[in-house]
């Protein structure tokens, strides 16, 4: 399956097929140079690496891999400097290029370091996690994140190419599957009922990773982000609805302390936080909260906050400053499954109210 990503000059395809990470060298023979860096984590690396590399060397690439542990807690400055020194060490020119080979954390680094390094090289994204792969390797978000908060450093820089093996996903753990599964419904939510309707229909074959069932999803949310992308590649308008559920999500993982709930556990939450409150200023009919609701439970996604946190408190997470959260808030809310819409100056009271109703 192939997706395509309009961004005139800068357009690429996305490449979706089992197998293909043993034959994406063919593809790369056509770059300029015959030299890349693979930028990884220790997991995929011990997992993967190899057989990226005996493609790439297939096609008379020789590549070179930096490594770094696993996690969230990799994503900053000091990762970097490694990976511009392995770059640098591995002989890389202004004509070689970068390979990111993993979730969203190798993918974000290694975007922004070919954004940086000699002023922009070529990269590719070969995402191994779902939430990657539906997400995170499309549309040239890329970043590292500072002592002070998440992504506070970063470039747009597009890939060349995505190439995506959903029989990477075998060895995910489930919980990352689950995570990436939030991401997928959110797809469904905002964008596309039809969409919506055949997951809903479809749980046992996610649940049990039918591999076929997961490449056509894939697609879908990789179309779907594609068409957004392509209409708002900067994030002026439109790219905005992708953070449906994220806002509320990324204040619950706040308080949570980044302890016990992963990140698609509180985009779920987040989720349901939201349709409570779009069926509380009446923009949308209760049957469809319920509707998002039985698929993210079905799919053994949390709706329901982690007991101990304090609602006030993820209230306030939501806004930078107290200011901000008095004058109302700028939230994505849903109309149906299928439709949102950017609400701004909500009223913090109600928004507290729909947060409160997800705690115990
Ligand atoms: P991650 O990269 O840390 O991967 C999660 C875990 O799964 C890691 O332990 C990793 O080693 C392991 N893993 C990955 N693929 C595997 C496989 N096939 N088999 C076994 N283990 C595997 O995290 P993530 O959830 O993929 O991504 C989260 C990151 O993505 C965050 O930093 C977030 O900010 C970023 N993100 C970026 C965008 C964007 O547009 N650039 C969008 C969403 C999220």
């Amino acid at each position: 399956m192939k997706v395509r990503v309009n961004l005139n000059e800068r357009s690429y395809d996305i490449e979706i097929s089992p197998g293909l990470l043993e034959k994406c060298g063919q593809d790369l023979g056509i770059l300029p140079s015959p030299k890349c860096l693979v930028v990884t984590d220790d997991n995929v690396k011990k997992l993967y690496y190899r057989k990226l590399a005996d493609s790439l060397s297939l096609a008379g690439i020789s590549c070179t891999a930096a490594s770094f542990n696993p996690g969230e807690g990799s994503k900053n400055l000091d990762t970097m400097a490694f990976i511009y020194g392995e770059a640098v060490h591995a002989g890389l020119n202004r004509k070689s290029f970068i390979v990111a080979l993993g979730g969203g954390v190798p993918g974000d680094m290694a975007g922004f370091a070919a954004a940086t390094y000699m002023r922009g090289i070529d990269f590719i994204q070969v995402p191994t996690s779902l939430l990657a792969m539906v997400d995170s390797s499309v549309g040239g978000k890329t970043g590292i994140d500072l002592p002070e908060g998440k992504n506070l450093v970063g470039a747009f820089w597009q890939p060349k190419k995505v190439f995506i093996d959903p029989g990477v996903l075998k060895t995910l753990p489930e919980r990352e599957i689950k995570c990436g599964l939030a991401e997928v419904v959110k797809y469904g939510v905002i964008l596309d009922s039809a969409f919506f309707d055949l997951l809903a229909a479809n749980i046992t074959r996610l649940l049990s990773l039918d591999l076929d069932f997961y490449s056509s999803v894939i697609a879908k949310c990789c179309e779907l982000k594609a068409h957004v992308v392509s209409n708002d590649e900067r994030e002026g308008g439109l790219r905005a609805i992708l953070n449906y559920g994220h806002t509320f999500g990324h204040a619950v993982e706040a308080v949570s302390g980044y302890q016990g709930i992963a990140h698609g556990e509180a985009v779920s939450i987040g989720m349901c936080m939201a349709a409570d409150l779009a069926v509380s200023l009446k923009m949308m009919k209760k049957e469809y909260a319920f509707m998002q609701e039985e698929l993210l439970k079905k799919l053994g996604l949390p709706v329901r906050v982690p007991k101990g946190l304090i609602s006030a408190e993820i209230l306030e997470a939501m806004g930078t400053d107290k200011k901000k959260t008095d004058a109302g808030l700028t939230l994505v809310l849903p109309l149906k499954i299928g439709a949102v819409e950017l609400r701004r100056g909500v009223d913090p009271a109600l928004v507290l109210e729909a947060i409160r109703g997800r705690c115990d």
